[in-house]
């Protein structure tokens, strides 16, 4: 039964990051196309409405993600576009790449054979994309013997079709032009060469995620796709805050004020005495906590947060509750408090946030609960 009795929500602007997605489209050009990756509960924003939105407002024919788990959720939800597994597979799930017609990773021989057993028992052929590792070290077979030995296998195989060819970069998000990228980029290039040589013709070749497609247009041309979050939520990624794509923000995050008190010189705010008032002063309670998956220090470490357009700080939290700090600021029972997103001529953003948390925007949001009310305008 539907539960809309939500103590706080995280608003996604569909429009905007359908425009976001326009623009990334239009940076890149009309020979690349681009792969949404929805991984994380799509960064936190809701895996199925997201990838939905991807695929009948934006047009994407083919959409990544890290999970056998969301995958399989995204058949559940109906959709039917081809899906891509850019992450590892437990073994024992295999077969659900097959029964689902999911695309995987293929990088090494224990799951070649065991995929072409599982797809021919099924009298189906499963797609797979090459993992180039070409420095990460995460997953990925490195161009030269081993790339050969692996292809040979897959040749001597009926049902696996090799689609595409892909790797993942180290350090594209620390600087332009960082040269492991380019390093990384030329052992790609010698990787996907290797493939073609060996006979298989390639419909998706794909490097670059939203930092290097802001700027690597040499790896933007070679591809045949990006694959790309980050950009098209509205959050170019370089570790300086530069966005070069004048990419717009589509989230606002917000809870309610539960309770809004005096206190004096020397109370104590919350467990273990955590914060003591020097000086008299207003507080409010609101309805969020650790326990929704916000990070702890948001609240603890006295992160800003906005009541009635004014920019105040809280001052701790425990699992489903918060304080802050309201002296002085007209508000009342009821009243809407704002954690990310704009209130009157004060805004906050995913970019203030992470600076502040001294983390990345994927963990800040992508560890948020259900709790969370995920609302779609
Ligand atoms: C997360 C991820 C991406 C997308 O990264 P963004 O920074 O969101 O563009 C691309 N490829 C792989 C393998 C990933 O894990």
């Amino acid at each position: 039964m539907e539960n809309n009795y939500y103590n706080s929500y995280f608003k996604v602007d569909m429009d905007t990051v359908v425009n976001n997605y326009k623009i990334v489209k239009k940076h890149i050009g009309p020979d690349t196309d681009i792969i949404p990756v929805v991984k994380g509960n799509c960064y936190g924003f809701g895996l199925v409405p997201m990838a939905k939105l991807f695929v009948e407002r934006c047009g994407a024919k083919l959409i990544a993600n890290s999970a056998m788990h969301e995958s399989v959720e995204l058949r559940h939800a109906g959709l039917s576009c081809e899906i891509l597994i850019v992450g590892g597979i437990p073994q024992h799930l295999l077969h659900g790449a097959v029964e689902y017609d999911l695309q995987i990773p293929l990088f090494e021989e224990v799951t070649a054979r065991r995929l072409n057993a599982l797809s021919g028992e099924a009298r189906k052929k499963t797609k797979v994309h090459i993992k180039i590792n070409t420095g990460m070290n995460r997953l990925g077979v490195k161009p030269g013997q081993n790339l050969e030995n692996l292809l040979n296998l897959v040749k001597s195989f009926d049902n696996i079709e090799v689609v595409g060819a892909y790797t993942h970069f180290v350090s594209s998000t620390a600087d332009y032009y960082d040269p492991f990228t380019l390093e990384q980029f030329a052992r790609f290039q010698e990787g996907v060469s290797q493939i073609k040589a060996a006979g298989f013709s390639l419909q998706y070749v794909h490097c670059c995620n939203s930092a290097a497609t802001s700027w690597y247009r040499e790896a933007i041309d070679y591809s045949t796709h990006v694959r790309s979050c980050t950009s098209i939520l509205g959050h170019m990624a370089m570790e300086d805050g530069r966005e070069p794509l004048g990419l717009t923000e589509p989230v606002e995050i917000g809870t309610y004020i539960t309770n809004v008190h005096q206190i004096d010189t020397g109370d104590s705010v919350g467990y273990s005495r955590a914060f003591i008032a020097s000086e008299p002063m207003k507080i409010a309670t609101l309805s969020v906590g650790f326990a929704d998956g916000f990070y702890p220090g948001w609240m603890r470490k006295q992160g800003p947060v906005l009541v009635n357009g004014r920019r105040t700080r809280f001052l701790g939290c425990c699992m489903d509750q918060a304080f802050i700090d309201v002296t002085g600021i007209p508000c009342e029972i009821g009243d809407k408090v704002i954690m990310v997103g704009r209130d009157g001529d004060e805004q906050i953003t995913t970019w203030e946030m992470e600076q502040f948390c001294e983390n990345t925007f994927e963990f800040l949001y992508g560890t948020l609960g259900h709790r969370v009310a995920r609302i779609y305008k």
